[in-house]
């Protein structure tokens, strides 16, 4: 039984087939890195700025999309492809090249759908209006990451709390539809500090959420605090007793977009448990099994995981 709203069952309820998105980096920056608010960035961000870094390789939105989009039809031929603007601050700049850049991406082949990520300080309204007026499906990917200020000031986030409530709400009243990323395991924080995130987040006019556990990346300053012993990440057991502790209390209607980071192997310096992300959500499954639980059980579903949860003709829809 799927014990929680994954994005392929959202999709697969909402259109009948796969949706596959694919990550594109297209070269954006942020002002965490330029020097607006910072040369450093978040402690945790690397050159890439979470992204594949494809865009300074070299490679255009185009081949980036291609090379992926034939991967996945060969798979499956109906399946119908979402751009997922992921690297950096994409709503980062100036108005207009955030318009060429939307315009770019509908006119990929396929293209179906975006998905943009960014800061939540790296929106305004005439930005929100571009996003909102899109006529596709759309997610706003937002990194909120924490509700405590403190620790958004101990990971030099660059931006408060309050502002990640102001650019959710304005997104919101345009009908944009928002994924809230938050992060478990951030220097200075415990599981009380990420449930209290997790609260705050769902308080807001939120319709999805990422989670990811903290995860420390070759040449970033938490390197630094890791190699002098001063921050350490999550025990993968603690990790999978966190989110068997955040389900329960998120609405069954919420579309869990992701429940774990995705680091390359190849940039990961700890934990080494964060590349087996099967072999972490088999660990969630068997946990959730075994104490009787499941997204909204402590909430709107407190008599069983919903339909919903099984996709479209109730087939399970994958992660
Ligand atoms: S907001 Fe994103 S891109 Fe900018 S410094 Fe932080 S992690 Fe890096």
């Amino acid at each position: 039984m799927q014990r929680w709203h994954t994005l392929a069952a959202h999709y697969n309820n909402k259109y009948g087939c796969r949706v596959q998105k694919i990550p594109l980096d297209a070269g954006a920056c942020c002002p965490n890195r330029d020097g607006t608010l910072s040369h450093d960035g978040c402690i945790f961000c690397n050159a890439n700025g979470s992204g594949s870094g494809r865009a300074k390789r070299g490679h255009s939105l185009l081949q980036q999309w291609n090379a992926l989009r034939a991967v996945y039809l060969r798979d499956d031929p109906n399946t119908r492809f979402v751009a997922y603007l992921q690297s950096f601050s994409n709503t980062y700049g100036p108005q207009k090249r955030l318009q060429q850049l939307l315009q770019s991406v509908r006119s990929l082949p396929q293209c179906f759908g975006v998905a943009v990520g960014t800061r939540p300080d790296c929106l305004d309204a005439p930005k929100l209006d571009t996003l909102a007026a899109l006529d596709c499906d759309l997610w706003l990917e937002l990194g909120l990451q924490t509700a405590h200020n403190q620790t958004l000031s101990r990971i030099n986030r660059g931006h408060t709390a309050a502002q990640a409530e102001k650019a959710v709400c304005m997104a919101a009243e345009r009908g944009i539809a928002v994924c809230a990323h938050l992060m478990a395991g951030l220097p200075g924080e415990d599981e009380r500090h990420f449930l209290q995130s997790l609260d705050w987040a769902l308080a807001l006019p939120i319709q999805g959420l990422k989670l990811h556990n903290v995860f420390v990346p070759k040449g970033t300053a938490l390197a630094s605090l890791y190699a002098a012993g001063i921050y350490h990440p999550l025990w993968r057991d603690e990790y999978v007793d966190m989110l068997c502790a955040a389900l329960p209390r998120i609405p069954s209607s919420l579309v869990i977009h992701r429940l774990q980071s995705d680091p390359a192997p190849r940039e990961l310096v700890a934990p080494t448990w964060a590349t087996d992300k099967r072999g972490l959500l088999g660990d969630l499954r068997r946990a959730l099994v075994a104490r009787d639980l499941w997204q909204g059980k402590s909430c709107d579903s407190p008599e069983g995981c919903p339909a919903i949860f099984l996709g479209a003709g109730g087939v399970s829809a994958g992660f």
